[in-house]
Parts: C-alpha cells; sequence; structure tokens
C-alpha cells in the first residue's frame, strides 16, 4: 500500500451507505436555493449553503453526479473521468480547510508521493517534487547555467500566484462601480499576471527555450499551451502544486459522496437526470428553472454551475440577454480531449507504474501540444501523453487476486475532428467513427508501451473517450476539459464573476474560480459568498484560520 501523508486510517471513512442523491423523490420543496451541475463548483456552493442551514436542490442532467468528479465502470475496473491530482487540498490551504469542514472531516487525501509528476522530454528526466526547495534544486540540475534565471522566474511565479488570491476574493464582489475598484485594487498583485502570456514572460527570463519548456511543462493542467496561457493561470498552477498532489482516498467519487451528504443533511437533496433545459427568468431576475420534459421548480436563488458561457448561450432566454454575452461568446473553451482507459491484470508497479503522473513529451516544442489528427491516412505520432495510473493513488484499492488496477493516458484533440459524430447515439456510432477510435487507440497505446514495455502483457481492457463522450456526459463547451480558456482575453473578461448581470442568478465553477478541481471549488465558494456575503463570509473567515 502507498504512504499517504493525510490519510491515517484510509478505510474509516470510504462511504459505502446510500448514496444522497436520486431521480426520482427526496425532500419536498420549496428550496432555497436550486443549483444547476452538481461539479466541484455546484456541490461546494451547494454544501456551504447547507452548512449555513438552508435547503437546496442541486440538478444534474447526468445520471450520476459529481461532473468532471464522477467515476465509472468496466467490469472489475474503475475510473475517475477529470481527477489525476489535486494540490492545496491539506491543512495548510484554507481551500483545504473548507472543504474539510464540508465533508465533516470525512475526505481524506493520499500523498501521490514526495514526486507527483515525472516529465520525460527527448533526453532529458526531470521530477516535480512536493516542495519548493527541491523544485528549485531539480530545476538547477538540469539546468546549472541557468540559476538566476530560474530564481527570478519563481519570485515571478510566487508574487503573481499570491496575487492571484485577491483576484479569486474579487470575484465575489458584486460588478457595481464600487464593487468593480474594490475588485481593481484586491486584484493589483496578479495583474501583470493578466496582461501577458506565460511565454511573454518566460521570453523576458531566459533564452534557455529547453528551461522554458520545463518550467511550462504542466500546462495541460490548465489547457492552454504558452504562448496563449495569460501567465496569471500558469503561476496558479505552479503554485497549486507547491506541497504536492493529492488524491481522493477510495476515489473521485467520494467527493460527491460527502458535499451532497452535507446537503442531504440540511434537508436539501440532489436530482439526477434532471435535466434543465431553460433558467426562468421574470421582470429581470431568476425564478426558477424548466426541465426538459416540462416540470418547473421555483426558487428565490439560482446557481448554475453549468459554466459560465453554457449558462448564456444554453440556459438562459434570449430577452433575458444583454450585451455581455457578446464578451463571453468571444472567449474560446480550452482544448478538448481523448483519454485512454486502460485496464491491467499484473504487478504494474513492477512495470514501471507508480502514483505519481508521468508526461512522456515526444517533442521539445510543449506549444504543439494539440494532436493534430487527419481524418484519414497515417496518424501522426502524439506530441504527449499524459499518464496516471488511479489505483496505484488510491491507498483503498483492492486489486484482488488477479491484480486488476487502472491506467489512463490523455491528451490534447481538436474538437472539430468528431464533431460529425455528435448527433449519432452513443455506443451506437458509425464505423467510421469506430475506426477513428481504433486508430486512435492502437496509437496511443504503441507510444505508451515504447515507454513502459512490461506493461503491455498486462493489458487487459482499452476503451477510449473522445471530446463528443465528454459533451454527452458532461456537458462543457466545444467537449472542453477545462472550461474558457485561460488567456489574457478571459482575464480581461469581466463577466466570469459569481454575480451574474441577472438578479438572484449566480454564477459558480471553473469558469468563475479557476481551472481544476480545487479551482472549480473556489468558484463554488465565490457563488456562496456572493449570496450570503455575511454568513458565508464567517464560514471563509473560520476556514481562514490556520490550525495550532
Ligand atoms: C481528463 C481530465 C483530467 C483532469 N485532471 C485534473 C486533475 O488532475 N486535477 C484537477 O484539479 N483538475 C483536473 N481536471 C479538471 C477538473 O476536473 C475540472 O476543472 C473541474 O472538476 C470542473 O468543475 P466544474 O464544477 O467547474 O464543472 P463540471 O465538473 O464540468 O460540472 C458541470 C456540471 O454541470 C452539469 N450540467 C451541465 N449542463 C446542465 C444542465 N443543463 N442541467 C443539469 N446539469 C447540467 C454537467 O453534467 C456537470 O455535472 C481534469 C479534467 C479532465 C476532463
Amino acid at each position: 500500500m502507498m504512504a499517504s501523508k493525510l490519510a491515517l486510517r484510509p478505510e474509516k471513512n470510504v462511504s459505502k451507505t446510500k448514496p444522497p442523491w436520486s431521480k426520482h423523490g427526496g425532500p419536498a420543496g420549496p428550496f432555497d436555493a436550486i443549483v444547476i451541475g452538481s461539479g466541484m463548483g455546484g456541490m461546494t456552493a451547494a454544501a456551504m449553503l447547507a452548512e449555513l442551514g438552508q435547503r437546496v436542490l442541486v440538478l444534474e442532467q447526468h445520471y450520476v453526479p459529481g461532473g468532471f468528479t464522477h467515476a465509472f465502470k468496466r467490469g472489475p475496473y474503475e475510473w475517475d473521468v477529470g481527477v489525476h491530482a489535486i494540490g492545496e487540498v491539506g491543512p495548510e490551504a484554507m481551500l483545504g480547510r473548507l472543504l474539510s469542514t464540508l465533508t465533516d472531516h470525512k475526505l481524506e487525501w493520499a500523498s501521490l508521493g514526495g514526486v507527483y509528476d515525472e516529465f520525460y522530454y527527448p533526453g532529458l528526466r526531470i521530477d516535480f517534487p512536493d516542495n519548493a526547495a527541491d523544485f528549485r534544486a531539480n530545476l538547477i540540475e538540469a539546468f546549472p547555467d541557468e540559476v538566476e534565471a530560474i530564481d527570478a522566474y519563481l519570485d515571478q511565479v510566487k508574487r503573481v500566484g499570491r496575487g492571484m488570491k485577491g483576484y479569486l476574493k474579487s470575484r465575489a464582489i458584486p460588478p457595481s462601480w464600487w464593487g468593480k475598484a474594490v475588485g481593481k485594487r484586491l486584484s493589483k498583485g496578479a495583474h501583470e499576471g493578466f496582461t501577458k502570456t506565460a511565454q511573454q514572460v518566460l521570453d523576458e527570463t531566459t533564452d534557455n527555450t529547453k528551461l522554458q519548456k520545463v518550467l511550462t511543462g504542466q500546462w495541460g493542467y490548465h489547457g492552454s499551451p504558452p504562448s496563449r496561457a495569460a501567465f496569471a493561470v500558469q503561476a496558479l498552477v505552479s503554485r497549486h502544486f507547491m506541497h504536492g498532489a493529492f488524491y481522493p482516498v477510495g476515489g473521485a467519487k467520494q467527493i460527491a459522496i460527502h458535499l451532497l451528504g452535507k446537503v442531504a443533511k440540511a434537508g436539501g437533496w440532489t436530482r439526477v437526470r434532471a435535466d434543465v433545459e431553460e433558467i426562468l427568468v421574470e421582470k429581470g431576475r431568476a425564478v426558477g428553472v424548466r426541465l426538459k420534459g416540462g416540470e418547473e421548480l421555483r426558487a428565490s436563488k439560482i446557481v448554475s454551475a453549468a459554466g459560465v458561457m453554457s449558462t448564456a448561450l444554453r440556459l438562459l432566454p434570449e430577452e433575458s440577454l444583454g450585451p455581455w454575452v457578446d464578451e463571453v461568446r468571444e472567449l474560446v473553451p480550452a482544448p478538448a480531449h481523448v483519454c485512454l482507459y486502460m485496464g491491467f491484470k499484473g504487478d504494474i508497479r513492477a512495470a514501471g507504474a507508480g502514483p505519481a503522473n508521468k508526461w512522456f513529451y515526444d517533442v521539445w516544442d510543449t506549444d504543439a501540444g494539440l494532436w493534430d489528427i487527419p481524418v484519414e491516412g497515417d496518424l501522426p505520432r502524439c506530441p504527449v501523453l499524459y499518464t496516471s495510473f488511479p489505483s496505484l493513488k488510491d491507498p483503498t484499492h483492492d486489486p484482488g487476486e488477479a491484480q486488476h488496477h487502472t491506467g489512463e493516458v490523455v491528451t490534447f484533440v481538436p474538437y472539430e475532428l468528431f464533431e460529425e459524430w455528435k448527433k449519432q447515439p452513443w455506443r451506437n456510432r458509425d464505423e467510421a467513427y469506430q475506426g477513428l477510435k481504433k486508430r486512435i487507440t492502437e496509437r496511443l497505446l504503441g507510444q505508451l508501451f515504447e515507454h513502459l514495455p512490461d506493461l503491455e502483457p498486462m493489458l487487459d481492457f482499452v476503451e477510449l473517450g473522445t471530446p463528443i463522450t465528454t459533451e454527452h456526459f458532461c456537458r462543457p463547451m466545444k467537449g472542453s476539459i477545462y472550461g474558457i480558456e485561460p488567456t489574457v482575453e478571459r482575464y480581461a473578461c469581466d463577466h466570469l464573476r459569481a454575480h451574474s448581470p441577472i438578479k438572484n442568478l449566480f454564477f459558480a465553477g471553473c469558469e468563475v474560480g479557476a481551472v481544476g478541481v480545487m479551482g472549480a471549488m473556489a468558484g463554488g465558494m465565490l457563488a456562496a459568498l456572493a449570496m450570503e456575503p455575511r454568513k458565508a463570509g464567517a464560514l471563509v473567515m473560520d476556514a481562514g484560520k490556520r490550525p495550532d
């Protein structure tokens, strides 16, 4: 079993009781608030309101809650769809402390180890460790002539990363003239990170292109290549992992079990297969939602955690929209991805797998991270494989006698390549689609086994998830992995905040907070703060206190 930093007795709290959600039933209304979408953003907003004693109804279109934190099974294997490494979950981080409160201290985390990410570039292997000193030392060992540049870059990451805290606070403030003025002041520390791309900052710091690629090698965690990403998000991601990375004990599904359990305990409920078709707006105020099928549900406050862009373009009635929507429409979703879900039989650890993620870069050009796949003909090599072995991260995983283990390979692909099959039913798409999936699968497996050849004979199951699979189950715009792409333009758009332009409608999730699970959690927290500034503020202040 893997050594765990945070989980002392991991099996203790893994919930095996009836889940706190259902398609039908649940307590009768009225509810104080309706939350659309049960991803990390929606669950956090709902759990915070529940912690304040409110009854919240969470509506999720999928048959299982959690958004990108949900899990699915095939035979003896189970995978999460969007959780490989999460930082800031420990007692040293405010969000970690708040999450612990919201889950009644039952959600536990296992460390991925002293090294959480291993990078393999052509001719260079470098580890990303769980502390700033070792990270600096590893960089200097790989680039001994670049000490000054490394220190200058890490200083900027620290400064801008800290400044992002102020920016996030500013997202809970109403967009009135005074709110905007206060917000501007709060986010001042991150300002240079909003106006420059990561590449611009790198170019000002060093002309060693290999060092540049290593410093931004983790761009897959925010989905925007260095030439497009605002430096602020690159700094945020680097800071996020400064104390290492963690995995939820019992798998990512535990997050929904505990957060939605909190909602249920306060008299609220989560309805799955509840597909919101429209947000009801009367006299400029959000008053409820209409589900597909016609059922109408009302509450005095509505939170949309389905994405700001998605809410504006899919859920709000045309007549309720203002010019703000045009600004949101101009932003672009982060790239789409494919994921190879693998099941293995055997000792995968002996074959080179481990709890740390492995980034296999085929090229030094990290900007070429999007795999440009032709519709027909030979597939070019995939520029980067992000590889993860979830069963080795979870100390409660029981491989059984057959030694069942799981693995995943994720890489970015153009959404448009898959779009033509979107209207065909899931699992019943035509031969051309199956053929494309087969070619991609073979190429990814081939490249993976070049790096980890001993895994090949252990492969027992494989299935490829494509951007239209993601769209089918989680509904992001254009199959996006992280919502709106975190570019300079995204940070210039002032509408990505918890207060929507429509009265009583609030936004939550990663497009309000930041990319990733904890970024989406921050987005949920901001929605609760915008709705209940005094009471939720006290809750956040309390979580803000460091333990003795
Ligand atoms: C392959 C992959 C790997 C990732 N790896 C990591 C990682 O290692 N670490 C990390 O921190 N982050 C990772 N992420 C990102 C992270 O999972 C997401 O950023 C985060 O979970 C998003 O949360 P959210 O609440 O904003 O949105 P979502 O999780 O997308 O939730 C939105 C929810 O709204 C629901 N919804 C949409 N429309 C409707 C409607 N009309 N009616 C009802 N419900 C609706 C959706 O079904 C969904 O459940 C990964 C993501 C992916 C896809």
